[in-house]
């Protein structure tokens, strides 16, 4: 704490995963010896640095650029951009941490970072959004590349703005490396499925979690908070497997939809106008907005956080779970509480930690960088066929290493312990470095 003050989400990131290691490192004293522990909590770099940018209006503005390259361990820095106000340095080490754990998670060869920016891009025009991409990526770009650091979208950051940063990349650099980011068009070396990955794996991890208790979609109700890049996958997902998906959420508030949400509509309003939850409701006779509501005051079976970090309280759990709820995955990083993470247990409810349950989004990631690589490009049904083989099997991970551990069905500690293995062993045969 004396360390890295005012980091909180950082702080409760470390600590939600220290409080799950005791077994691991009992079975490993030579980890404490080396003192890998205390290494994966120091990221190996933070870059901090200035963004200038002018608005249409002629206004100079000054924003602040991060990126956290936390841990590459098992291969090059990977992780996402996020644009939002709310972004500091805590918030990108939380992310960054997060990343360590999820990345190797999925078997494939990538470190963790994450990066961002505290600008808001919210009622901002394209030539705005693109003249800033254009200067965070002119300090970016010395820092990142295919065998160094890969980033990719997070909240504020989609395919626009990955373009904006490609383009300028390639402009400063005056070389066409596809595999310096990800999350890229399909027409200039992006992959697909990519889009879709987080929110779809969110509910493949979802189905395991159900079918490991004999249970399954069809025929659920869901809620789902959020309508951006992940949300929106998932409703998606949810829907063709048989579930009621019945609100969503933006920071405006969050509607609710009698006859289900229309997705085509939801993505008309969010994707193609960039409009809020209110303009959904306007147009479906059996939806309402509830303005500034909570959305986990509704009662239903199934419950996926998609939006932010500490989005779902305790106090939410407590509803939820009186209300009937019986499975809750997180495609958010970080979104219920320390408080809601422990009601969930106690009361039984299935529980996806977002570090298993959206880990699809940087699984996919990686298999854009393995098409890059190789100058190939994959079919949508053979693509989405291994991230469900990658969910199932993180799935299948994070069960058998809490069995073996002890505590059976806790798939929070499954997904620690897991996660942490792998990082921890490679970087005890590196040496100290
Ligand atoms: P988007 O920007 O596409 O969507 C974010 C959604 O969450 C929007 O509806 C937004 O509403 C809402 N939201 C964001 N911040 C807040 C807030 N403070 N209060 C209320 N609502 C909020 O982001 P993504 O869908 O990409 O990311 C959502 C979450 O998933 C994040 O936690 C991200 O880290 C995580 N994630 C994303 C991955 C990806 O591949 N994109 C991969 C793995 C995890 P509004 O527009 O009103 O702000």
């Amino acid at each position: 704490l004396r360390r890295n003050p005012g980091e909180l989400e950082f702080h409760q990131a470390v600590r939600e995963v220290l409080e799950s290691l005791g077994p691991v490192v009992a079975k490993h004293p030579e980890l404490l010896e080396h003192k890998i522990v205390q290494r994966l909590c120091e990221p190996e770099r933070q870059l901090v640095f200035r963004v200038p940018w002018q608005a249409d209006d002629g206004e100079i503005h000054i924003n602040r650029g991060f990126r956290i390259e936390f841990n590459s361990a098992l291969g090059p820095y990977k992780g996402g951009l996020r644009f939002h106000p709310s972004v500091n340095t805590g918030i990108v080490k939380f992310l960054g941490f997060e990343q360590v754990f999820k990345n190797a998670l999925t078997g494939m060869p990538i470190g963790g970072g994450k990066g961002g920016s505290d600008f808001d891009p919210k009622g901002r025009s394209d030539s705005e959004i693109m003249r800033f991409c254009q200067s965070f990526m002119t300090e970016l770009y010395r820092h990142i590349g295919e065998y160094t650091d890969v980033p990719a979208g997070d909240i504020g950051v989609g395919g626009r703005e990955i373009g904006y940063l490609f383009g300028q990349y390639k402009r400063i650099t005056n070389r066409y490396e596809s595999g310096i980011i990800t999350g890229k068009g399909v027409e200039w070396g992006g992959a697909l499925v990519r889009n879709e990955a987080t929110g779809y794996g969110t509910v493949f991890f979802l189905r395991e979690m159900l079918a490991a208790r004999g249970h399954s979609l069809d025929g659920r109700t869901a809620t789902v908070s959020g309508s951006g890049n992940v949300a929106l996958f998932a409703i998606e997902k949810l829907q063709s497997f048989g579930a009621h998906v019945i609100a969503c959420s933006d920071s405006s508030g969050y509607v609710v939809d009698d006859d289900g949400i229309d997705l085509d509509e939801l993505k008309q309003v969010k994707l193609v106008e960039r409009g809020r939850v209110g303009d959904y409701a306007d147009r479906r006779p059996k939806a309402h907005l509830v303005e500034r509501g909570n959305v986990w005051e509704l009662p239903t079976e199934l419950a996926l956080p998609c939006a932010t970090q500490n989005e779902l309280s305790g106090r939410d759990a407590a509803t939820l779970i009186d209300q009937g709820c019986v499975a809750v995955a997180e495609g958010a990083n970080m979104p219920c509480t320390p408080d809601a993470v422990r009601a969930f247990a106690e009361a039984g409810v299935a529980f996806g930690p977002g570090k298993a349950a959206n880990a699809g989004g940087v699984a996919t990631s990686a298999l854009e960088m393995q098409q890059n690589a190789s100058r190939d490009s994959w079919s949508f049904s053979h693509t989405e066929q291994r991230l469900d083989e990658i969910m199932t099997n993180i799935h299948r991970l994070c069960a058998e290493t809490a069995e073996g551990f002890g505590a059976p069905g806790d798939l929070v500690r499954g997904a620690n312990i897991a996660g942490f293995q792998r990082v921890a062993l490679a970087m005890d045969a590196l040496g100290v470095i």
